[in-house]
């Protein structure tokens, strides 16, 4: 099938259109029309290849919502039609006893990303949501709850689900203490999704500056993660600490806030990190963990969860077009709190 985009070139230049082929059907694929697809902190290290894995042309992408346009003979779970949506992953091998456990992001082959992975059939580089068309296997389409709001609720595919997963991991509910580090995408899912699960939630920032907006969303508090003495005295009083800082950090400035036994998961950071101190993490039995993503059976549950709870991110609509300006706002953390792309403004942005 042709069909277009906005691919990144280069690392250093801006995106700009791309026309290219997806797959034909196979037996078991779902092919659908992209409506609206997020802007993830991933998109931006992927198209200025900051992991190293990054091949050109890319299109970036994957927080995508759309509707069904073809089903292959064997597909039985979605209709033309259908409003689906697709996250970070749109394969994996389906064997092993992590994929058997509905764990794909942790497949044993690894899982085919959405973007910068590689076809699992034919080698081909796969390509994301900045784009018309998209072609994906059944079992890593989702469905979309009725009554969620299909254009904000495109995050969720993966800030809500890279923030959710490690909450259900450590069993987060009524009483928990979680702390949020980085109030961006990722950040602001993570409040939202740990105060509807009954959490006593706390942001940790790196100035005031977005205090009225952690309030906003349901976190109890804003701590300036520079100001020695409001740390000190936040000491010890955290169950799960979820760091969704996007550079290399310091660590040690947060291990003291964990409760003993108390985990500080690491999802945004992707890469080497500063140099740590073992003492609080031996002193206090504390742990660092990573988390990726989540699995399917997961992200269809938080669809449901936020459908049911009414929890939607703080989105701010653009068209394709204003692609190169998000990210160089989202450089400056100037996102409140996701940018989603209407791609019905994309056929007049590649013409
Ligand atoms: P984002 O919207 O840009 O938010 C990141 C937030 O971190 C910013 O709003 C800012 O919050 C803080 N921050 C930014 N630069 C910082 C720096 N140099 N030092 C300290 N704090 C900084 O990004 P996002 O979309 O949430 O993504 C965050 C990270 O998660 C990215 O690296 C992305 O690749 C990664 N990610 C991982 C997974 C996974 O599977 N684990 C999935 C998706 C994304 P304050 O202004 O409050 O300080
Ligand atoms: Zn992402």
């Amino acid at each position: 099938m042709n069909t277009f985009g906005y691919a990144a070139y280069s690392t250093d230049s801006p995106l700009a259109p791309y026309t290219f082929e997806r797959r034909e059907l196979r037996p078991d694929d779902v092919a659908l029309e992209i409506l609206y697809c997020g802007v993830c902190h991933s998109d931006l290290h992927t198209a200025r290849n900051d992991w190293g894995w990054s091949y050109y042309p890319i299109v970036p992408g994957h927080e995508i919502v759309g509707r069904v346009i073809e089903v292959g003979s064997q597909v039985t779970r979605y209709k033309v039609g259908d409003h689906v949506a697709v996250g970070c992953m749109v394969d994996s091998c389906q064997d092993c006893d992590q994929c058997r456990k509905g764990e794909e992001q942790l497949c044993r082959q690894a899982p085919t990303y959405t973007y910068s992975g590689m076809d699992r059939i034919t080698g081909e580089p796969t390509q994301g949501g900045y784009s018309k068309h998209l072609v994906v296997r059944e079992a890593f389409c989702l469905r979309m709850p009725e009554g969620l709001n299909l254009a904000k609720a495109a995050p969720l595919l993966c800030a809500g689900i890279t923030t959710y997963s490690p909450l259900r991991t450590w069993n987060v509910g009524p009483g928990s203490r979680v702390g949020v580090i980085g109030l961006g995408g990722l950040g602001h899912m993570a409040v939202k999704l740990a105060v509807g699960l009954g959490a006593d939630v706390a942001v940790l920032s790196r100035s005031n500056s977005k205090k009225a907006d952690a309030l906003a969303l349901g976190a109890n508090r804003l701590l300036v993660s520079s100001d020695a003495e409001a740390m000190a005295k936040a000491a010890n009083g955290f169950d799960l600490i979820i760091d969704t800082v996007p550079a290399k950090h310091e660590l040690d400035p947060y291990l003291p806030l964990l409760d003993v036994d108390g985990t500080l998961v690491i999802v945004g950071q992707v890469g080497p990190m500063n140099e740590v101190s073992t003492v609080p993490l031996l002193l206090g039995r504390r742990r660092i963990a990573g988390s990726p993503i989540g699995g399917i059976r997961e992200t269809q549950e938080l669809l449901d969860f936020c459908a049911k709870k009414n929890i939607l991110p703080d989105c701010e609509m653009i068209r394709m077009d204003q692609i190169n300006e998000a990210f160089e706002r989202m450089e400056k953390a100037d996102v409140r709190y996701r940018f989603v792309i209407d791609m019905a403004s994309l056929s007049a942005a590649v013409a």
